[in-house]
């Protein structure tokens, strides 16, 4: 098997998400954000950029900036004080990756998320679509966790998660976490001088689950272990994952020069691993085509509803359907771009009248390409 360097892995990739721990972004002796690494970051993202890549950073800090404008003391916050200084902290954040941004010419765009909004198959599929958009616009889109609406028991909790969440859900190829731990050991290495560091990893087995421990390494919500289950996440979606100290100025350059790094391998293609998550889902009704259709289909089209002769089943946006074409036979699934009311709706009509019948504006398509497997 080829080996994973970081500028092979790199090279091959067009969309990366870095992840930036809270402990990199704020100085934990002032709370105040470090601008100058900041700054650094942001010339890493227009060097990425430039080499023709997508970049969207999901960045934690929020509460450590936000707790420190309200003063409130050292220690864990209660929940209604945590979104609160989120909701001060958070403006504070988004305006600096735009400071920084802006010298390079790339705007900053914002987006806050909620677990429903990769959990909840309507909103997963309009998430996606937006972050999409503002990607090929060639926007930065800066992810965090929505904090202040999210409680408890609705939350992503950690952005190691949220990030790999995000990696899966547009389909990126590389996913750096930086933080302030420089990768997997077999064992913690403060306490175990046999520790042993892993420069590749490429199954997530109960043993390197037991590496990883318990959470608590980083300043922040994260831990090795919040990592690791991350990593499940994005080699399942056909990204691979990088685990490297951040600290450096230049942190995605010095990765590229070669700075110590545990690589995760990707499972499939992002492309591939899409495919067979959705041929693997249970479908909920059944789209009938007709035989135009199904040849634009075959030419790698996105299913338009002129082609559409029936629709069958209750299904929402975003749940997995089959296709059928005229003879009966089974040709995809895929997930729905409309609910079944009004995929019967607009079924047989031309994008244009779609607007007429539905009566507000709706996507052109009844199934996007990227959401079919054929
Ligand atoms: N969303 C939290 C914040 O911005 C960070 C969560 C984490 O540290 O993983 O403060």
């Amino acid at each position: 098997m080829e080996t994973l360097t970081s500028a092979s892995l790199f090279g091959a990739a067009k969309r990366v998400v870095i992840k930036i721990g809270s402990s990199l972004l704020v100085d934990s002796a002032t709370g105040l954000l470090r601008r100058d690494w900041l700054a650094g970051l942001a010339s890493d993202v227009a060097m990425l950029k430039a080499d023709g890549k997508e970049v969207l950073i999901v960045s934690s800090g929020s509460i450590a900036l936000g707790r420190r404008v309200l003063g409130f003391p050292v220690g864990t916050l209660s929940l209604e004080r945590a979104q609160a200084a989120a909701a001060v902290g958070q403006i504070r954040l988004a305006q600096a990756y735009q400071e920084v941004l802006q010298p390079h010419s790339i705007e900053a765009a914002q987006v806050l998320l909620t677990l429903e909004d990769t959990e909840n198959r309507r909103r997963y599929l309009n998430s996606r679509a937006t972050i999409g958009t503002l990607l090929e616009l060639g926007t930065v889109p800066i992810v965090n966790e929505n904090d202040t609406v999210a409680t408890d028991e609705i939350r992503y909790g950690d952005n190691d998660r949220l990030a790999a969440q995000v990696a899966s859900m547009v389909g990126a190829d590389v996913l750096v976490l930086l933080s302030d731990v420089e990768g997997l050991y077999t064992a913690d290495p403060r306490n175990d001088r046999d520790a042993k560091f892993l420069a590749h990893v490429d199954a997530i087995t109960p043993e390197i689950e037991a590496m990883a421990g318990e959470a608590g390494t980083e300043g922040a919500s994260g831990g090795m272990k919040t990592k690791v289950m991350a990593a499940k996440v994005a080699m399942h979606a056909g990204c691979a994952m990088a685990i490297t100290k951040g600290e450096v100025l230049r942190p995605v350059e010095a990765l590229l020069d070669g700075a110590t790094v545990t690589w995760f391998a990707a499972a499939a293609s992002p492309g591939v691993a899409r495919k067979r998550w959705i041929s693997g889902m249970k479908t909920k009704g059944r789209i009938i085509l007709d035989a135009g259709a199904v040849t634009a289909l075959g030419r790698g089209k996105s299913l338009l509803p002129a082609g559409v002769k029936g629709v069958e089943g209750e299904f929402d946006r975003g749940e997995a359907i089959e296709i059928i074409g005229p003879n009966g036979i089974s040709i995809a699934k895929a997930l729905a771009g409309y609910d079944a009311t009004e995929a019967r709706l607009i079924m047989g009509c031309q994008s244009n009248e779609i607007e007429a019948r539905l009566g507000h504006t709706g996507r052109a398509a009844m199934v996007h390409r990227d959401d079919m497997a054929m």
